[in-house]
């Protein structure tokens, strides 16, 4: 069985009313911020059950502009996961604050609450929850241990719009909550991001951040008569276009059946896996999971990757520790021992394709080609 095409791990889901939203835009009058960026923040407001969001570029901006409006800098320790995506450490670095790595559950791979506290120290200003693969973090847990410390909870939840604990959004869990919109995420706007906050004065700094630290917005300024704006503080041009929050605005409407989708998808690999036994998908604890990504553990996960995509099955790794990356090694000194569950886990897992509009069939192809593939190395 080889499939005529790759069958990708992640990609968007995109109809015609999405593509009618953008061109309707490109029609208008405003092509950056305009009445689009603030529609599709009501709407993330309404999913993630916060009181005010801000849209912005991108993820990585998304998380840069919360560690900032946190006032993270020079002398803070930020604890991250060990298994994340590495923008979540390097945004750290973005603001001159150092990042320590925490190790992670056996079975969740989610950051274990037990190493964070080992690694707090006088300069610890903030624990971040990365909800991995999409199962929110023991926010319970990691809030006890904020509190207890004097600690900011701040989410990356790039895995995890539309997830949620025992009914509270995910967006509505941390201090700040940090949100991607990349194609392979729940909902795209090609490149995006977001971040979600209860506090009005954080809003505030947010959208001054993302738009060069000035006081009023060009349509600020044309709703006061006034021609009169001032840089109040260093920022960026993180703005995110009316044509990007118009495609936002249009999938964050299918967002429920989209994690209805993963859900089915997700249960449906659990039956077939259940199969073989030698492949062990990551244990799933929270009924709020939002299914970004499915992750087993197997062995011999190299030949194991490099046999799946010899049969066009577009299995990927996620991730490789921060703390292994070249630059963290030779940088901070970081290494080998240093998390070794985190290590451990990611010599044996492997992330299967998963979308909300792949088919039954194209996971009995995915099922096929690991069963082949134990069948010859096991
Ligand atoms: C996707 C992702 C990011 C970065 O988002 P971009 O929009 O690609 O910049 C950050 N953290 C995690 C955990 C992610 O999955």
């Amino acid at each position: 069985m080889t499939r005529p095409q790759i069958l990708p791990y992640g990609r968007q889901t995109l109809d015609q009313a999405d593509i009618d939203a953008v061109i309707a835009v490109l029609r208008g009058d405003w092509l950056t911020t305009g009445p689009m960026v603030t529609q599709f923040e009501a709407a993330l407001c309404q999913h993630g059950g916060s009181q005010f969001a801000v849209a912005i570029a991108n993820g990585t901006a998304a998380l840069h502009a919360m560690y900032a409006v946190a006032g993270l800098g020079p002398g803070d320790e930020i604890i991250v996961p060990a298994i994340t995506f590495v923008a979540t450490a390097n945004a750290a670095l973005y603001v001159g604050a150092t990042p320590i790595f925490a190790d992670v559950d056996p079975e969740t791979l989610l950051i274990d609450p037990h190493s964070i506290q080992k690694q707090i120290t006088p300069r610890t200003r903030a624990i971040i929850a990365v909800d991995y693969a999409g199962q929110p973090c023991d926010y319970k847990a990691l809030r006890a241990i904020a509190d207890q410390h004097g600690l900011l909870l701040l989410a990356d939840a790039c895995h995890s719009l539309g997830g949620h604990v025992q009914g509270q959004a995910v967006g509505s869990l941390a201090d700040m909550t940090a949100l991607s919109f990349h194609p392979v995420k729940h909902i795209t706007t090609a490149e995006g991001g977001a971040i979600l906050t209860d506090d009005p004065q954080k809003a505030d700094a947010l959208r001054r951040f993302r738009s060069h630290g000035l006081s009023r917005t060009a349509a600020e300024r044309a709703e006061a008569g006034t021609w009169r704006y001032e840089m109040v503080e260093l920022g960026y041009n993180y703005r995110l276009t009316d044509m990007a929050c118009a495609l936002g605005l249009s999938q964050i409407q299918k967002l429920p059946q989209f994690i209805e989708r993963r859900r089915q998808l997700a249960a449906y690999y659990h039956k077939r896996l259940a199969e073989i036994p030698a492949i062990r998908p990551l244990q799933h604890k929270e009924a709020g999971h939002a299914w970004h990504l499915f992750v087993v553990r197997l062995p011999h996960r190299d030949r194991a990757w490099s046999s799946l995509i010899a049969d066009n099955i577009g299995v990927n790794v996620h991730y490789l520790p921060v703390h292994l990356h070249h630059y963290y090694q030779t940088r901070f000194q970081t290494g080998l021992g240093l998390c070794p569950v985190a290590e451990q886990a990611y010599t044996e897992i492997l992330s299967l394709p998963l979308f909300p509009s792949m088919t039954e069939s194209d996971q009995d192809d995915v099922i096929e080609s690991l069963q082949k593939f134990m069948r010859t190395y096991t």
